[in-house]
């Protein structure tokens, strides 16, 4: 279903997980952090471009589709701005994002780059509980909602009091732990338990 939706904007949250965040020692914030990256980072092939030169991590997370315009006022009205759910890579170079984050400075850099939004397009109806990474047959990250810190309806209830949705928005939910680099070559597997995974290979 909605593959042909156009994509708008690409929202993110950061430190959703709270093993993610202690393995980048970071504290776990007390409200949904939020960053962007531009509608020119979205990659929906089969494969990853990947900058050359640059330690390039992965981090699979749950995307959202936004199906409604406007400003949810309560967790009802934003549940029901969730059309659907899918899967994504929010690849990030992280040297440069540490060198950012020591001079307080934002990550817009790190974060930007073109293809550094994996997404599966393929969204689906209903949000499985589990999702996972396999780079090269083996598996580097597992998440599961119920240990996200912040929920679907928090995001995007804290979305909204800092921007207007609008349709075709998409939300990258946060990471869970196990981050780490891709190199060329690498076969990428990424996928909700109980449903065919979107296979990329990194070139
Ligand atoms: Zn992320």
């Amino acid at each position: 279903m909605n593959r042909n939706i156009k994509i708008e904007n690409v929202y993110c949250i950061g430190r959703n997980f709270i093993e993610h965040a202690k393995e980048l020692n970071n504290e776990i914030p007390p409200k949904p952090l939020i960053f962007q990256k531009p509608n020119s980072s979205i990659n929906t092939d089969n494969t990853i471009e990947i900058p050359r030169g640059e330690n390039i991590d992965h981090e699979v997370e749950i995307v959202l589709l936004v199906g409604k315009t406007g400003i949810p006022k309560n967790p009802q009205e934003a549940k029901g701005f969730i059309s659907g759910f899918s899967l994504g890579l929010d690849l990030t170079k992280r040297k440069l994002q540490t060198e950012l984050k020591a001079k307080g400075l934002p990550w817009f850099p790190a974060k930007s780059f073109k293809g550094s939004a994996v997404l599966d397009d393929n969204f689906k109806n209903e949000c499985p509980n589990e999702f996972h990474l396999i780079v090269n047959q083996e598996k580097r990250q597992t998440g599961r909602v119920k240990d996200m810190i912040f929920s679907f309806e928090d995001i995007i209830l804290h979305l909204s009091k800092v921007v207007s949705l609008k349709r075709g928005d998409i939300i990258f939910t946060g990471t869970p732990e196990g981050v780490g680099p891709l190199k060329r070559g690498d076969q990428i597997e990424m996928g909700f338990i109980n449903h065919t995974p979107k296979e990329c290979v990194v070139i």
